[in-house]
């Protein structure tokens, strides 16, 4: 069965329309997923989203006393690096506890579904198993040098989307053609915050970044998807 964060559609049009539409905040990420077989001409979709944050994770009345308790110890207001910090720590030990099936990354929320959206698809279609996979993800995923994050506790997955996501494809050798795709590269959320990183972080993002653009399966959206993501309203 699949969760019910899991969307399924009939085009990639309407899974975009699919998130839109589930979208609860601005800085929702996404991951959509086509498995075909172009021998059948078969296909299906599906779509998720998560607003996964640190204030999502453990509420903002903790995070403020845990950033004033910070404040009081050191005597002064918490610098945005420092703030980062305290974000990854929370992330992280939230992960520990137990609680990283509330939390996770689209791409993650997608590779926990695996299993029953493979199953779905060949529900539908007679026993068919899909041999072609297309991922479009809003956000190029995360990596290791992107730091703590509640879902790096997963059991038996790696830390970070981008090695979750090689783990993925090692392990369902049965499709044989991936691409994955991405609206904007994760350093552009990060950019904008360039002043107040402190250089190792820039550093961090920009490697980040590299890890991707050089792994040949990955590619920027198209003008055509970037033209069907608008038309959707996303
Ligand atoms: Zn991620």
């Amino acid at each position: 069965m699949l969760p019910n964060h899991i969307v399924t559609s009939n085009s990639l049009s309407l899974a975009f329309q699919s998130i839109l539409a589930a979208n609860q905040g601005r800085n929702c990420v996404w991951a959509v997923v086509e498995l075909s077989s172009p021998a059948s001409g078969n296909s299906g979709y599906w779509a998720t989203h998560s607003t996964q944050n640190v204030v999502q994770v453990i509420g903002q009345a903790l995070k403020d006393r845990i950033e004033q308790a910070a404040v009081r110890n050191s005597g002064q207001a918490i610098s945005a690096a420092d703030r980062r910090n305290i974000n990854e720590k929370i992330a992280a030990e939230v992960g520990v506890q137990g609680l990283r099936d509330k939390v996770g990354h689209a791409e993650e929320r997608l590779i926990l579904a695996w299993p029953d959206i493979m199953e779905d698809y060949s529900q539908a279609r007679h026993g068919e198993q899909p041999d072609t996979a297309r991922l479009y993800l809003s956000d190029s995923p995360c990596t290791l040098y992107d730091g703590n994050k509640a879902s790096n506790n997963i059991s038996g997955k790696p830390p970070s989307c981008f090695a979750k996501l090689n783990l993925l494809i090692s392990e369902n050798a049965s499709i044989t053609s991936w691409a994955i795709y991405y609206r904007k590269p994760w350093g552009i959320l990060q950019t904008k915050k360039q002043g107040k990183m402190s250089l190792d972080q820039w550093n961090n993002v920009q490697a980040g970044q590299a890890l991707v653009t050089s792994n040949e399966r990955y590619q920027a959206f198209s003008p055509e998807l970037e033209a069907t993501a608008k038309r959707a309203g996303l």
